[in-house]
């Protein structure tokens, strides 16, 4: 297909052409970690080079501070495509996800697509999703504003330890379990008191009870995250921050309520009394569009980097894109950029999220993600097949995880 090879060459020519700003840009980001909900330096970068691009950008999106959209409009009609960028960082290691990378390989791909089809159809945007780690589901927000209303796909990759055409994501439920008893003197009158701790104690061994009596994909692990002030204070409270991770959130679901009874068990053994609320919103289980993703790991193959299909059932941690997975068709690759074994959310993945090489392969990322986009765009069969993908695996999977919040209207990119 010559037509197809002149496209990829014309927009890995762009590429080559943004890398100095793509790179600045990831540089600046990555110098100045920002945590979830406060990466305003980060929202600055991305959405002044968008600007200067020729995007409408409106910051704010979805009433989510340091969120944006950025709009593309072509000059005929055609379907919306969203290229997702993520630039939170974490505590004490910053950015040891590589979010710098997402972030301007995200752009960079986008204003590739502008320049390589400057008649396009449709609309091309760049929706910036704030607060990914720490269970921000900073994606759930925006999907609960309306953000991805009208969006047709939305594409995005991940740098990590290899190239992987998908991953499997788990669902996952971000809970906080407090109890409360009654303080007194551990030593003159204990027996006037209630320990919550204890609660939370006897909570965490009938959590390690369950374990062989739920599905071997279960995840559950949690941390003592109150364990009282003082050894001479019965404690009065104690929390366990916990997360059960499964397949899919309709399992996970289920096990919240077992959670639940664990959890008036030990309170009632202990005199004490348990809430069960949530710290984050539920993560979806991730259904990457397969059909998207080949047509990603094909342009990745050919500029000459190899992609391999993630394993399903391998060991998966969770992301608010799952969310988004079940909305629409996404995809979420990862390009190599560290050593094979390099541990997520390691300084070793910092400083490896900051060097040429993975600039280089940020790029091969970028061009890739171009090449889906400037497809969808201009082939509204591939859309179809992907649209045709989601909707069976949407009937096989279920719409558990898909609940989203209040409308806030007037944020979407497209007309929905
Ligand atoms: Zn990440
Ligand atoms: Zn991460």
């Amino acid at each position: 297909m010559p037509a197809a090879a002149s496209t990829l060459e014309t927009l890995s020519a762009e590429l080559t052409s943004l890398r100095p700003r793509m790179d600045a840009v990831s540089l600046a980001i990555h110098a100045r970690p920002e945590l979830k909900f406060a990466e305003f330096h980060a929202q600055k970068q991305l959405a002044g080079w968008l600007a200067e691009s020729g995007f409408a950008v409106r910051l704010a999106a979805g009433g989510v501070e340091t969120a944006f959209v950025a709009v593309h409009q072509g000059t005929s009609p055609g379907p919306c495509v969203a290229v997702l960028a993520e630039y939170d960082a974490l505590p004490d290691v910053g950015h040891g996800c590589g979010h710098n990378l997402i972030a301007a390989g995200g752009v960079a791909a986008a204003i590739a697509v502008v320049r390589t089809l400057p008649e396009h159809p449709g609309t091309v945007a760049v929706i910036g999703t704030p607060g990914e780690e720490m269970g921000g589901a900073g994606k759930v927000r925006l999907a609960g504003a309306g953000v991805f209303d009208g969006v047709d796909a939305a594409v995005m990759f991940h740098p990590g330890d290899r190239s992987l055409t998908f991953r499997p994501g788990l669902a996952a439920a971000h809970l906080r379990v407090a109890f409360n008893g009654v303080s007194a003197h551990a030593s003159v009158s204990p027996w006037l008191g209630r320990s919550a701790l204890a609660g939370a104690q006897l909570f965490l061994q009938a959590l390690d009870a369950m374990r062989q009596f739920v599905r071997p994909t279960v995840r559950l692990h949690g941390i003592i995250s109150d364990g009282g002030q003082a050894p001479n204070v019965v404690p009065a409270h104690a929390a366990v921050d916990l997360y059960v991770r499964d397949r899919t959130a309709a399992s996970v679901e289920d096990l919240v309520g077992r959670v639940h009874d664990a959890a008036k068990g030990a309170a009632l053994a202990t005199g004490t009394t348990a809430a069960v609320g949530e710290t984050g919103p539920l993560y979806a289980e991730r259904r990457d569009n397969m059909v998207l993703a080949e047509r990603f790991a094909e342009a990745v193959r050919a500029l000459n980097v190899d992609i391999e299909p993630g394993d399903p059932d391998g060991p998966a941690g969770s992301s608010d894109i799952g969310n988004l997975s079940v909305l629409l068709p996404v995809i979420h690759p990862y390009i190599q950029i560290a050593r094979t074994g390099t541990p997520a959310h390691s300084a070793a993945m910092r400083d490896a999220a900051a060097t040429p090489f993975a600039h280089e392969r940020t790029q091969v990322a970028a061009t890739a993600l171009g090449r889906v986009v400037t497809d969808l765009l201009t082939r509204p069969a591939l859309l179809a097949e992907a649209q045709a993908e989601f909707a069976a695996r949407r009937q096989a999977g279920g719409r558990a995880g898909e609940r989203t919040g209040e409308r806030a209207g007037e944020s979407q990119p497209c007309p929905s």
